[in-house]
């Protein structure tokens, strides 16, 4: 690299500014922290590969903002609170302008979540990003998969389905007008982790997931961690109203197994209804009921009278593109 490894560290990734907590951060061969005591530490990586979770065109700071956010959302789905974070790296060339509008993004979020970055990896290659986030929850506090139970309630938080919108506008097969398009692009590009309502959710959520890969295949997991079923209301999906007007098969495509989101899917006891809401309002982040727990495993799509929606997926597939 013309640039060398050490100076590209030093000059784009080292911040002189006090990491509480953090006894030792880039710089050595590791990072030293203290726990704090009665917390357990929670640890998550997540890589995102040009042409598969990226496209090309997307803006440094962008992609700097989307790679520590995919992490920041598997702290929140486990109610976790961010503590900081390793970046490793392989670029195809040391190209200052691209790392400076890159780590603006990237510490753009990373200070608003209050987290040092405290390390990583640095070489080149084709360009890959591999993000690992650490964060702490009180001693058997962490929301987890399993812990969903016959008659809880089913929620989503935000909306789902505009990020997969955006990305069959990339591939062409549809079109939006221009600031709907910047609209849904942004929900693909620059996704906001829910990590205060996933704190706020402790101790209230009986399970939860972060919605990266579509809805159904999510809370399929939830399903079989939990070793129960559910009956999902497809009409309660919140979606935004471009999506509303889309046709049928599209709105299914992309609420149902749409990925990218980065909400969070959660159930909860029917008696905690109050205390969710109370979550929701006070991490100011709308979530919506939109199914229930139930004993008896699969999943059930129904529309808002009841009625059984049919799994229409046959008709996705003249989407059935290769991803990104
Ligand atoms: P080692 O040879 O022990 O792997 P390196 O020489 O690769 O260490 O890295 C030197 C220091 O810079 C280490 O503290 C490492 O964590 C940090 N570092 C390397 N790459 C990055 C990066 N992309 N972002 C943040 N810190 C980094
Ligand atoms: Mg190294």
């Amino acid at each position: 690299m013309s640039l060398g490894e050490f100076d590209l560290i030093k000059r784009f990734f080292q911040r002189a500014r006090p990491q509480p907590g953090i006894d030792v951060g880039i710089g050595d061969d590791c990072a030293v922290w203290t726990p704090t005591p009665g917390r357990q530490m929670l640890v998550s990586s997540d890589m995102l590969v040009e042409g598969r979770h990226f496209l090309a065109t997307v803006a440094p700071e962008r992609l700097g903002h989307k790679a520590l956010a995919v992490n920041l959302s598997d702290l929140a789905a486990c109610g976790a609170t961010p503590r900081g974070f390793t970046l490793a790296l392989a670029l195809p060339r040391a190209d200052a302008a691209w790392l400076e509008r890159f780590a603006a993004g990237l510490f753009a979020l990373a200070d608003a979540h209050d987290i040092p970055l405290i390390g990583g990896d640095t070489t080149a290659g084709p360009l890959n990003l591999c993000i690992t986030v650490f964060g702490e929850a009180p001693r058997g506090q962490a929301l987890l998969r399993s812990g969903a139970t016959a008659g809880d309630d089913v929620y989503v938080s935000g909306q789902v389905g505009d990020a997969r919108l955006a990305l069959e506008v990339f591939r062409g097969a549809l079109s939006l007008p221009g600031d709907e398009f910047e609209r849904v692009r942004s929900a693909m590009e620059v996704p906001q982790p829910r990590v205060a309502l996933g704190q706020a959710l402790r101790g209230i959520a009986s399970s939860a997931i972060d919605i990266s890969d579509g809805l159904i295949g999510d809370l399929g997991h939830v399903l079989a961690r939990s070793e129960v079923g559910c009956t999902l209301e497809v009409d309660a999906l919140p979606r935004s109203s471009i999506m509303s007007v889309q046709r049928l098969a599209v709105q299914h495509l992309c609420t149902l197994s749409g990925g990218d989101d980065y909400e969070l899917l959660f159930t909860a006891p029917v008696s905690a209804r109050a205390a969710v809401e109370s979550a929701a309002r006070a991490a100011d982040t709308p979530v919506a009921r939109i199914g229930r727990i139930e004993e008896r495993a699969g999943l059930r799509l129904v529309d808002a009278v009841g009625k059984a929606v049919p799994a229409t997926f046959d008709s996705f597939d003249h989407f059935k593109t290769p991803h990104a």
